[in-house]
């Protein structure tokens, strides 16, 4: 007998062969198949007419088979099939390529559903190679399944059909009935049932709403479990001090967005319970220094901060700037980074532990169980959609039980409400819309690779007027399998070295290489020794060399948007004129003609959400969350909502869902959060 969790070997027509192509799709059970949505449906409710088929665009059309063509053979390895329909009106010539069983399948005499282009004129309308349906009148929509190589719609549509069959345990239902009745959903088989192969529009609507319902739920009841810990306990007590020896510590005013987001956070924190708070604001809109403004308000009141970014370059560079900035002040600051030696970690690690430090920067190291701390009372994540929920949640567990950390994080990416809401539940929101004065917007160009030599050019201008500049390679190093046309970091700083820019101080930095190395070039980056960087994209997060004024992007069209724009946002960090310099072969794509008319980056972002979907978008992995198979989480805050007050009435009556009636959902939420990560 097959249950949900039976391999999909089980199903006829499955063998190893297929399963291996099912596992690629990430399917290995029966209930994974049956989670295999649809990613559209070929319409079969309103056939046309063979007279009055539109030209040239998908089409259904019932017709009878009225005549075949023996097989044609055109030359070695491809052979043609004529078919002859009618639907009693006019005719249809079909052909048929390579489809020796297709068409032998065909009867004459016999009706059935042709999906494909029709072309021709009238009286003689063709249809080169369409899909092939029964003529089922039950037979609505056709699902259309995201695919693999070697894996045609049509046999997942098959082998849906006999799981739906088979598998026992789809009427036992998760969701708890009253949630059902309240909601107005449908049963799991009906909508399991209808989302592969509805019979009529409502129904598959219906289907769509409960298994988005479901999803959210599941993830709102996944994330209610993972913040449970951290709400019970009370924040670590601040209360009002003078700011003033903070604003001397920097020659510039805060912008009137900085100043806002400060006292917003620091009301927070003298708050009894912890703070919860996103701030976001556009590569270079100074989110460091509110972060900053944080941290010494924390040492005066005798708490320590931890801030952790998501590489070594960026948490060394925020440990220099912090040191500098809080030089003089009694503010001691400590760095914890992966690639430390032992002994140097260690001291690290005592100073937190007995307080001497009152501010530590890492990275994820700082995640280790030998990290501890004398009064953890901050907590501040960079660049936060780089990490897991789970990894934010390890470092808040660092304070003295009962005390739980203030926790901020900071984002360039826009996210969704809808997203940051699930994300982060209860979470205040801080913008940063205001960018410091003076700032340029940097100006954007997209050339062909032809013209990269005046680039050169133009960038050694810069060089010589005493300004710095970037030059970014999608590769570290040319290797066997790395595909062809594109730049590597190492090849391309050896070259250009040598060439277009012998003479000047060239640099290279890519994440192969030793710690101490990068922090090296990164220094005399900084010092100005070196005067073009040649990178991949390790400088994509935070990096920040005001005296850098040109960026060149090689192979721009490698990247997304988003990342385009990060990197971007390496440049116009002072008051001097930048450039950004995109180069590919693509001068025509409107990807990199959109990000060249805009520095806005929630308007990148939306560009770019269109053009990828939110799922990859929003890199919910990264955030720890499981991939969303049907929910759209940017279209239904509604939803979002319902889902989350029957997530939080359940786990309000059943904490740890220990309830025999809630048991299916247990299981479901703990494999969920397993493959998550969390
Ligand atoms: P991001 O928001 O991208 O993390 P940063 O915090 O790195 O931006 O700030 C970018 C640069 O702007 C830094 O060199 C920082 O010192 C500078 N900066 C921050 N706030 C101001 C301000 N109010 N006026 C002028 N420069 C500022
Ligand atoms: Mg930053």
């Amino acid at each position: 007998m097959a249950t949900l969790s039976t391999n999909i070997q089980y199903l006829k027509g499955v063998g190893e062969k297929r399963a291996q192509l099912y596992a690629r799709l990430g399917i290995a059970t029966i209930g994974d198949l049956l989670e295999y949505y649809p990613r559209d449906y070929i319409d079969f409710s309103h056939p046309c007419a063979i007279i009055s088929a539109p030209y040239d665009q998908p089409c259904a059309i019932r017709a009878r088979v009225a005549a075949k063509s023996p097989e044609q053979r055109i030359r070695k390895g491809l052979s043609l099939f004529k078919v002859l329909a009618t639907d009693g009106q006019s005719d249809l010539l079909i052909t048929f390529f390579n489809a020796k069983y297709a068409v032998a399948a065909l009867k004459e005499e016999e009706s059935y559903l042709f999906y494909g282009r029709a072309t021709g004129r009238i009286g003689r309308r063709e249809m080169a190679s369409p899909l092939v349906f029964p003529d089922d009148p039950d037979l609505a929509f056709s699902p259309v399944y995201p695919l693999t190589e070697g894996l045609s719609s049509k046999m997942v549509a098959a082998n849906i059909r006999q799981a739906l069959e088979l598998a026992d345990g789809l009427d036992e239902d998760p969701i708890p009935p009253e949630i059902l009745l309240a909601n107005r959903l449908c049963r799991r088989r009906d909508a399991l049932e209808n989302i592969h192969f509805p019979t009529d529009e409502q129904a598959l609507a219906k289907a769509r709403n409960r298994l988005m319902f479901e999803e959210l739920f599941y993830l709102n009841l996944a994330m209610g479990q993972v913040k449970r810990t951290s709400q019970k306990e009370a924040a670590a007590p601040m209360g009002p001090v003078s700011m003033d020896g903070f604003y001397r510590l920097f020659p510039f005013a805060l912008t009137g967005a900085q100043q806002r987001s400060i006292d917003e956070c620091l009301a927070d924190l003298c708050r009894p319970v912890p703070m919860n708070r996103l701030l976001q604001g556009d590569v270079g809109s100074g989110k460091t220094m509110v972060a900053a403004a944080c941290a010494y308000f924390a040492a005066q009141n005798g708490c320590q901060t931890a801030m952790m970014a998501p590489t070594e370059i960026l948490a060394a560079q925020h440990y220099q700037t912090w040191s500098k900035l809080f030089a003089g002040t009694g503010i001691s600051i400590g760095l914890l980074t992966g690639s430390m030696g032992a002994a140097a970690k260690r001291a690290v690690k005592e100073q937190l532990a007995d307080g001497q430090l009152s501010i530590v920067v890492g990275t994820h190291a700082l995640l280790q169980d030998s990290v501890a701390f004398d009064r953890l009372g901050l907590v501040v994540t960079d660049e936060q959609h780089r990490f897991g929920v789970s990894q934010r949640m390890a470092l808040a567990q660092k304070a003295q039980a009962g005390q739980h950390p203030h926790v901020l994080v900071m984002s360039a990416t826009p996210i969704p409400r809808t997203l940051a809401f699930i994300i982060y539940g209860d979470l205040d929101l801080s913008i940063l819309d205001e960018m410091p004065k003076g700032r340029q917007p940097v100006k954007t160009y997209l050339i062909d690779p032809p013209k990269r030599e005046r680039a050169y050019g133009f960038i050694r201008r810069h060089l010589d007027a005493g300004e710095q500049a970037y030059i970014v390679c999608p590769l570290v190093e040319q290797g066997e399998n790395s595909p062809e046309g594109l730049e590597s970091a190492v090849e391309e700083a050896q070259r250009l070295a040598r060439e277009s820019f012998s003479g000047y101080g060239v640099g290279m930095l890519h994440g192969r290489m030793k710690a101490a190395e990068k922090e090296r070039v990164m220094a005399d980056f900084q010092s100005g020794k070196l005067q073009l960087l040649v990178s991949t994209t390790v400088i994509e997060v935070g990096v920040d060399v005001p005296g850098a004024t040109v960026m060149l992007i090689q192979n721009a069209e490698r990247f997304g948007l988003s990342q385009l724009h990060q990197l971007r946002g390496r440049v116009g960090r002072g008051k001097a004129e930048s450039f950004c310099i995109l180069v590919s072969t693509q001068t025509d794509s409107p990807r990199l003609q959109a990000i060249c008319k805009t520095n806005d980056g929630f308007r990148v972002a939306e560009e770019d959400l269109k053009l990828r979907g939110p799922g990859d978008f929003f890199g919910l992995r990264q955030h720890g969350l499981p991939v969303m198979k049907i929910a759209g989480l940017l279209e239904d805050i509604a939803l979002v909502d319902r889902t989350r007050a029957a997530a939080l009435a359940v786990l309000a009556a059943d904490p740890d869902l220990t309830l025999p009636e809630h048991t299916p959902l247990r299981i479901r939420i703990a494999r969920m959060l397993e493959t998550a990560g969390a």
